[in-house]
């Protein structure tokens, strides 16, 4: 795989497996959703983001962590910004790396896990507010105390678990936290939730478009991948967003740096995984993250990525952040006894319902219709990526 220089000149530290993360077909579920003389064919893929890394608990932070690690190791002076965007809040070298998420966060374990690696000390904060899981679990004990909170444990990470604030609080538990470490002598370095608003944080995804579409190639000519020969339609979780807005940059730079213009661009659909905000909340963050990490690889921020390219569905976000909803659920254990994969019930489980309904309703066929070239009108590859998180899921035991 072979980036552009601009983007190949951004320093980053591995943490993944030489290898990519494997893309493999799902057999089962493409059976499972094709009727007879559907058009177009439908074929679906999973790429195994949970098989991306030897750290624990593999998933999607892994990746984005690689681009913030090189800024961690040799940071760029503080501004009254890093407290919130993301970067070291105390001149010096960083001993300390913060960051923040809900209970049953998968995010906070993977940043744990950097800290072992770095050899640095790590402060997970997590919010009882954020979770609807903690709201929603039978065994609230239980929830607080098993699954990626017991892993940051494991990992060494020093959890500290907040009460939701009341409104009238003005004081922020995250520059408390920060304030209180540097007054300890010590230099922290703040990992803003998902990592997306760090101004780094979009590069990993960038980077695995590329990655996805040497995939592409090796499968094409492997005989492994019909149609376009592409992934013509990427579904992913959209959390914090910058998963969604790498890949929408790194796919934007290929598409711009290819010869042919054969077929048309790959469609990315973030299916939202949570009510709370509104979409155009989601829309206008991933549309902000697709165009920072498109001007650190050399696009033209403003004008190569717009609105257009941020396709967001927010049909499949379930009654609550973290709350699985019997819909996902039965998509959940579907993925489990169909296909012999296990889904995360706070993101892929919603994702993959989302695949589904697209594919079952013709949504994916219409839209196919309308954008593709008569050469490869009959067939479309759909991939699911497989961003991680089971490793909350004993704290959702009564799921099965
Ligand atoms: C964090 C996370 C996501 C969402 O990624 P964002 O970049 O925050 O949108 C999806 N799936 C899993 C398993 C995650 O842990």
């Amino acid at each position: 795989m072979t980036l552009p220089r601009q983007f190949a000149q951004i320093p980053r530290f591995r943490l993944l497996y030489p290898d990519p993360s494997p893309i493999h077909p799902l057999q089962a579920l493409t059976t499972s959703l094709t009727t007879n003389n559907q058009t177009p064919r439908v074929s679906l893929y999973a790429k195994r983001e949970d098989h991306s890394s030897p750290l624990a608990c593999a998933g999607n932070k892994y990746r984005k962590l690689e681009y913030l690690i090189p800024d961690i190791l040799n940071p760029t002076p503080p501004t009254p910004n890093s407290a919130i965007n993301g970067g070291a809040t105390a001149p010096g070298k960083v001993t300390t790396l913060v960051t923040e998420g809900a209970v049953q966060s998968n995010h906070t374990i993977q940043v744990a896990s950097v800290a072992q690696r770095l050899g640095l000390v790590c402060v997970v904060i997590l919010h009882k507010g954020t979770s609807g899981g903690l709201a929603a679990a039978r065994d609230k004990d239980a929830f607080l105390r098993v699954g990626n909170v017991q892993v940051a444990k494991l990992l060494g990470a020093e959890v500290r678990v907040l009460e939701p604030s009341p409104q009238e609080k003005n004081t922020d538990p995250v520059i408390d936290t920060l304030d209180e470490l540097g007054a300890h002598g010590k230099v922290p370095y703040w990992i803003p939730s998902g990592a997306s608003l760090h101004p780094l944080g979009g590069l990993g995804y960038a980077r695995a478009a590329f990655e996805i579409a040497a995939q592409e190639e090796r499968a094409s000519q492997d005989g492994d991948l019909g149609g376009s020969g592409r992934y013509d339609y990427i579904f992913v979780a959209c959390g914090s967003g910058s998963t969604v807005g790498g890949l929408i940059a790194g796919f934007k730079l290929l598409e711009k740096s290819s010869q042919t213009q054969a077929h048309p661009p790959r469609k990315i659909i973030g299916i939202l995984n949570s009510p709370t905000m509104p979409c155009s909340y989601h829309e206008e963050r991933v549309l902000r993250f697709a165009r920072m990490a498109g001007g650190l690889i050399g696009l033209d921020p403003e004008k190569d990525i717009t609105m257009d390219d941020v396709c967001l569905d927010d049909r499949f976000t379930g009654t609550a952040y973290g709350v699985l909803d019997p819909e996902s659920k039965q998509y959940l254990n579907m993925m489990a006894q169909k296909e012999g994969v296990i889904l995360d019930p706070v993101y892929t489980a919603k994702i993959v319902r989302g695949l589904v309904h697209w594919v079952q309703q013709g949504e994916l066929g219409r839209d196919w219709a309308q954008r593709a070239t008569t050469t490869h009108s009959g067939q479309v590859n759909a991939l699911f990526i497989h961003t991680g998180g089971q490793s909350a899921l004993p704290a959702y035991a009564d799921i099965v």
